[in-house]
């Protein structure tokens, strides 16, 4: 990639839809929030905890999120995990971020409800950036925990904007959780769900037919399957794409075999996330970095993935249109690189 095109990329404005808030803890963060809580860890040091980052799957990765995610007890914890990240995310030109957070990793804990949401939606208004919150079930649990994680979450009913799907995706396929979503749905929340990252396509179409999501994370499975891809082009499903979670993960072996491009000419609408950005090694303009180092990505494409980023969220038309424009103005001001 040339030096412009790593300028072009870095600079210009995009959301972010696809942020695990639990997966913004920093291990200095993680370390910090232990010593205010008096939360004993089972690392001794910052170098320690990173060093035990470089897991290999999806489970064991989980199994330090949910490490990191104990030492958060009180609601000003939650607000300074958001607020770090959204100050992070600012530096990236994130100009507007969806939010997931896990509010079972917390209930489960014993951390009340209102200190969980409070926090996270008080840094999101407070922010450096625009912000709102997608409430995510883990999907390693049963739809009965989902369906109470969703009533206990509806006195703060305004507070978040939709539900999501996520954790252990093999063996827990979409359809486990249809009743939960049919409630979000009536309550006017706005779906998503992982489905194709480490689960098969089959998982993507049940999620769209059975769950009626609106967006699909990850998703990028879905070129095993040429009819559901035709299929997600025609819906213009959007795919939160994350490439350093899928080689971390190893999803693709390395950044040189992401499909990003393909999905791109699929004519899919795809973008670019960072997933869990303190685990999978980098936050959005790292994610931008590594695939288009990797892959024969241009100026078009940085174009095209910035237009998504903001056509697939869930701003109101007129916001959506004043950052679109606000793309094509950045845009307009290259012609060759
Ligand atoms: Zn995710």
């Amino acid at each position: 990639m040339t030096t412009q095109m790593r300028s072009i990329v870095q600079n210009m404005p995009k959301a972010e839809l696809h942020i695990h808030i639990e997966g913004s803890l920093e291990p200095e963060l993680i370390f910090a929030l232990a010593q205010r809580n008096g939360v004993k860890l089972a690392y001794q040091s910052v170098e320690e905890l990173r060093a035990a980052y470089a897991f290999t799957n999806l489970q064991s990765f989980l199994d330090i999120y949910y490490a990191g995610a104990s030492v958060l007890l009180k609601e000003q914890d939650f607000y300074d995990m958001t607020m770090a990240y959204l100050q992070r995310a600012k530096a990236d030109h994130v100009r507007h971020a969806e939010i997931f957070f896990d509010p079972q990793t917390h209930t489960a804990r014993g951390v009340p409800m209102a200190d969980v949401i409070n926090g996270i939606h008080r840094a999101a208004t407070e922010g450096p950036i625009s912000a709102k919150l997608i409430l995510c079930f883990l999907r390693h649990l049963s739809e009965e925990d989902a369906l109470a994680t969703l009533e206990a979450a509806l006195p703060f009913r305004e507070q978040f904007i939709g539900v999501g799907l996520d954790s252990s995706e093999v063996g827990h396929p979409p359809e486990k959780f249809a009743r939960v979503f049919a409630r979000a749905r009536d309550l006017g929340l706005h779906l998503v769900a992982h489905a194709g990252e480490e689960g098969p396509p089959a998982y993507i179409e049940t999620a769209v037919d059975l769950l009626k999501v609106e967006r699909v994370d990850h998703g990028v499975r879905c070129l095993e399957d040429p009819a559901l891809t035709r299929r997600l082009a025609a819906l213009r499903m959007p795919l939160t794409v994350c490439p350093l979670s899928n080689t971390k993960l190893r999803v693709f072996d390395q950044m040189k075999d992401h499909n990003l491009l393909d999905l791109l000419d699929a004519g899919l609408v795809a973008m670019v996330n960072s997933d869990d950005p303190a685990y999978f090694g980098g936050y959005m303009n790292d994610n931008f970095v590594a695939v288009f180092d990797a892959l024969p990505l241009g100026l078009a494409h940085a174009h095209q993935l910035a237009r998504n980023s903001f056509e697939a969220s869930f701003l109101p038309a007129q916001e959506k249109q004043k950052y679109l424009d606000e793309v094509d103005t950045y845009f307009s001001a290259f012609n060759v690189v």
